[in-house]
C-alpha cells in the first residue's frame, strides 16, 4: 500500500484531493521556492529502506533500533538526514538512481552525517527552524488526512522551505569527511562504491536521462567538487569490495518498488511508456496495476495485480495492493481475503493490518455484520500498539469507538490522532482531559490519555498559546 500517511481513497471527494496533492508535488521547481511535501507510508518501501540500510549502519557504529527511515513525496532528486536519527528519501531518487548501488552510496553518506553528530548538530544551532520544518512535514500529512487539503498544503510549504534553508548550510568540508566515512562503511559492509561515485558524478554532471523531468536538489545541498569526487574515487577504488558485485535480491527488490512508485506518482500514460505492455517484469506489474488503479480501470488494474499473485501466491505485497484496489474501488467485502492473507504472510505488518482495520470497518457499514467491527477494534488496536506514526488508524478507532457510544475512547483516539500529527495542543488537552473523566482511573487507556494531556500541556506553555482560547475541533470526516 502507498498512502500519504493514510490512505483516503475510500472516502467520495478524497480522490479529488489527492490528485490535487499529487499535481502540486510533481510540479517541476527551480530549485529554491517552497514545494509541497508529505511523508509517504508503504510497508515494502519501509522494509526495504531498514535492510538496505542495516549492514551500514552496523559499520557506522549506530543503533539500527533509533533510526527511522522516512519516504518523501518529492520529485526532486534527494535525500537528507535530520535530528533523531530520521533518514529521507524523496521518491524522485528511487525514480533517478540508476541501481540499488547508489542508493547505497548515498545512504552510506547519510549515515555519515548521523554518525557524526552533524544533524544534531544542525538542529541545536538552530533548533526553532528545524523542529518547525519537520513537524509540519507530519502536520501537514495528518491535516491533509483530517480532510484540511489547503491547510496542509500551506504547513508543508512553509516546513520545505525552512528545511531546505537549514541543509544548504553544509559546509563542504563537512560533506568531505562525511563521504570518508561513507567509504569505510561501504568497505566495512563489503559493499562496492561504484554506484555512489557514479551517483555523485552524474549529479555533478546532471546526465539523467529520464522519461519524467527531475530536479536535481542534492546536487545543490551538496557541493560536488572535482576534488571531492576525486578524493572518493581515490579511496573507493582501494576497497576490497570494488569489484564485488551487487546483491540481485537487493536490486530485484528496488526494481519493484520502483516500479511502485512510478506506478503510483505519474499519469497513466507515463507509466505505460515506462513500462510497455510486452515488458512482464514484477516491477512493470506493479507499476500498471497501481496506475491503471489511479486512472478507475479497475479490471484492468485486478489482471495485472493477478498475474503478479498467480507467480508468487505468498507476496504479501501483491495481495495488498490487491486489497487496496478492491477497498478503493468499493468493494471492502471482497478486499478482506487477500488482506487477511497479507496480514499474516507479513507477520502482522502494521501498515497492512491499517488497511484490513479500514476495510473491515467500511464492510460492516455495508451490511449488518457487528463482527467484522469487533475484528476491526481489535486489529487496529493491535496496529497503533505496534507503529506510533499511523493517524488513519487512530481516526478508523474513533469512528468505531463512536460507533459504539464509547465517547471516552473516542476521545481517546481523538487526543492520539492530534497529539500523533502535530495538531493544536489545545485540542489534544481537551480531548484527553474528556477520556481521563470517562475512563476507569489507573486503566492502560486511562493512563495514555494523561500522558497526553501532560505532553499538551507542556506544549501549550511552551508555544505560550491561551487554553480559554481553544479553536473549535475540525471534523475528520
Ligand atoms: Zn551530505
Amino acid at each position: 500500500m502507498l498512502m500519504f500517511a493514510r490512505s483516503a481513497l475510500a472516502r467520495p471527494g478524497a480522490l479529488g484531493m489527492l490528485l490535487l496533492l499529487l499535481i502540486l508535488v510533481l510540479v517541476p521547481g527551480t530549485g529554491r521556492e517552497a514545494r509541497a511535501q508529505a511523508i509517504l507510508r508503504d510497508a515494502e518501501t519501509e522494509r526495504f529502506m531498514h535492510d538496505l540500510a542495516a549492514p551500514l549502519v552496523r559499520a557506522a557504529g549506530l543503533d539500527p533500533g533509533s533510526l527511522e527511515f522516512y519516504l518523501v513525496g518529492d520529485s526532486s532528486i534527494n535525500a537528507f538526514a535530520t535530528a533523531g536519527q530520521r533518514v529521507f528519501f524523496h521518491t524522485g531518487f528511487f525514480v533517478a538512481a540508476k541501481d540499488v548501488n547508489q542508493m547505497q552510496g548515498v545512504m552510506a553518506h547519510e549515515l555519515g552525517h548521523i554518525a557524526a553528530g552533524h544533524a544534531i548538530r544542525w538542529s541545536e544551532g538552530a533548533a526553532p527552524a528545524t523542529s518547525i520544518s519537520l513537524l509540519s512535514l507530519l502536520i501537514g500529512a495528518a491535516a491533509m488526512a483530517a480532510g484540511a487539503g489547503e491547510a496542509g498544503m500551506a504547513a508543508l510549504a512553509a516546513g520545505q522551505q525552512l528545511a531546505q534553508a537549514r541543509i544548504l548550510a553544509f559546509s563542504r568540508e563537512q560533506e568531505s569527511r562525511t563521504d570518508q566515512a561513507a567509504a569505510r562503511y561501504l568497505d566495512a559492509a563489503g559493499i562496492t562504491g561504484k554506484g555512489m561515485l557514479s551517483f555523485f558524478e552524474q549529479l555533478r554532471g546532471e546526465e539523467f536521462r529520464l522519461a519524467i523531468p527531475q530536479d536535481n536538489a542534492y546536487g545543490r545541498t551538496h557541493p560536488l567538487t572535482g576534488d571531492r569526487i576525486a578524493a572518493l574515487d581515490q579511496v573507493l577504488r582501494a576497497s576490497a569490495a570494488w569489484d564485488r558485485p551487487v546483491d540481485p535480491v537487493l536490486q530485484a527488490r528496488y526494481d519493484r518498488i520502483r516500479g511502485k512508485l512510478i506506478g503510483y506518482l505519474y499519469p497513466l500514460e507515463t507509466v505505460e511508456k515506462a513500462y510497455p505492455a510486452a515488458d512482464r517484469s514484477e516491477a512493470a506489474q506493479f507499476a500498471r496495476a497501481y496506475a491503471l488503479h489511479r486512472a478507475a480501470f479497475k479490471d484492468r488494474a485486478l489482471k495485472e495485480i493477478d498475474a503478479l499473485i498467480a507467480r508468487n501466491p505468498d507476496d504479501p505485497y501483491a495481495l495488498e495492493l490487491k486489497g487496496q484496489i478492491l477497498l478503493e474501488s468499493g468493494d471492502p467485502k471482497a478486499a478482506l481475503e487477500p488482506l487477511r492473507k497479507a496480514v499474516q504472510l507479513s507477520r502482522n505488518e502494521p501498515l497492512i493490518a491499517g488497511m484490513l482495520g479500514h476495510a473491515l470497518v467500511q464492510a460492516s457499514s455495508d451490511g449488518e455484520e457487528p463482527a467484522y467491527l469487533a475484528e476491526a477494534e481489535q486489529v487496529l488496536r493491535n496496529v497503533v500498539r505496534r507503529d506510533t506514526r499511523n493517524p488513519l488508524a487512530w481516526l478508523q478507532l474513533g469512528a468505531i469507538w463512536e460507533l459504539k457510544g464509547d465517547g471516552p475512547r473516542a476521545a481517546l483516539a481523538s487526543a492520539e490522532r492530534i497529539n500523533l500529527s502535530g495538531g493544536d495542543p489545545r485540542l489534544a488537552a481537551r480531548a484527553a482531559r474528556t477520556a481521563m473523566a470517562g475512563l476507569p482511573q489507573g486503566s492502560p487507556d486511562y493512563l495514555r490519555a494523561e500522558d497526553i494531556a501532560l505532553a499538551a500541556k507542556a506544549e501549550i506553555e511552551r508555544r505560550g498559546l491561551d487554553e480559554r482560547r481553544t479553536p473549535r475541533p475540525s471534523q475528520p470526516r
